[in-house]
């Protein structure tokens, strides 16, 4: 089979199945192309609690696959790729976080989205990128803990009036990104933007005109007068930035921002996943329900 003959038959046989086929913002091109909707994790998720499709292939890692399935436990939840894992996710661990806990008793826990049910049902806020320091800024408490990315932690409590306890986990992929890459696109293109999420080094952020989220670029992206962007963040988001936006141009300063675990899912193995309805996620009822109280609270924090 051919790209285009694949596609059909995946789209073919998800309407057999009634399944709605999401793809996350870092995915390759053609994966972003075939899929219903596309987004960032959180967004993705809530779609999946949304629809009437029972069936959702989430075309992204393991950790969003999850909370759909924290979100939408009466649906069955496809991840095509099992060993699509997330590296920061997996730098914590419950265990550990309950440890860290115990040596800041009564501080809060907000966890980023990026990070494993079990990880979340221990937390008692989540955070996404795009809303991290408003919901840091709705608790009462002066203190807080912010895991697992130090590096959106460190962004948050540069932000917010607060005593600021990081763990020390990190996106490995955002991690290579340098000030040197940045100095370099710069001096290629120095009429552009430079556009950073808040996973980069914070030396990398210093630099940025604007950080914000993936959603946040896409928006910035569209109603700036600028027509040339460095983009700080994975290079899957040049897929639909560049669609959305034609006459602009987007620079990726490396192509060490492309995450192997989010280009691991193809075609092929997303048809896969329709034909044998598996690799199924599901989180077991005792950390769903926890885990989505997390995401609950977040969820009820005031957008503006
Ligand atoms: S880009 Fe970073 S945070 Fe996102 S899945 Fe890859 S390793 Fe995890």
């Amino acid at each position: 089979m051919n790209q285009n003959q694949t596609i059909n038959e995946i789209l073919r046989l998800a309407e057999e199945r009634d399944a709605l086929i999401l793809a996350h913002n870092y995915q390759r091109d053609e994966i972003q192309e075939m899929a219903h909707i596309t987004g960032d994790s959180l967004a993705l998720s809530m779609e999946a609690a949304r629809t009437d499709k029972p069936v959702i292939v989430f075309c992204g890692v393991h950790f969003m696959a999850e909370s759909a399935a924290i979100l939408a436990p009466e649906k069955i939840v496809l991840l095509p790729r099992l060993d699509a894992g997330c590296p920061m996710a997996d730098m914590i661990t419950a265990e550990g976080l309950r440890e860290f806990k115990s040596r800041h008793p009564g501080v809060p826990v907000v966890t980023y989205v990026n990070s494993s049910a079990a990880v979340k049902a221990e937390s008692d806020i989540c955070c996404t990128s795009a809303n991290a320091v408003k919901v840091v800024a709705s608790l009462a408490e002066p203190e807080v803990i912010l895991a697992p990315d130090r590096n959106l932690g460190r962004y948050i409590a540069g932000q917010v009036d607060k005593i600021c306890h990081f763990w020390d986990g990190y996106c490995p992929t955002h991690e290579r990104f340098t000030v040197d890459d940045v100095k370099v696109a710069q001096a290629d293109y120095p009429d552009a933007l430079f556009m950073a999420h808040p996973e980069c080094p914070p030396e990398v952020l210093a630099h940025a005109d604007h950080v914000c989220s993936t959603s946040g670029m896409y928006t910035f992206a569209k109603e700036s007068p600028a027509q040339c962007f460095i983009v700080g963040t994975e290079a899957g988001i040049l897929y639909r930035l560049r669609k959305e936006n034609p006459g602009k141009e987007f620079i990726l300063p490396t192509t060490r921002l492309i995450c192997p675990n989010m280009k691991l899912t193809s075609l092929d193995d997303v048809l896969k996943a329709l034909q044998t309805m598996s690799p199924q996620v599901t989180v077991p009822e005792e950390v769903r329900i926890p885990a989505k109280l997390t995401l609950d609270r977040m969820l009820a924090v005031p957008r503006d």
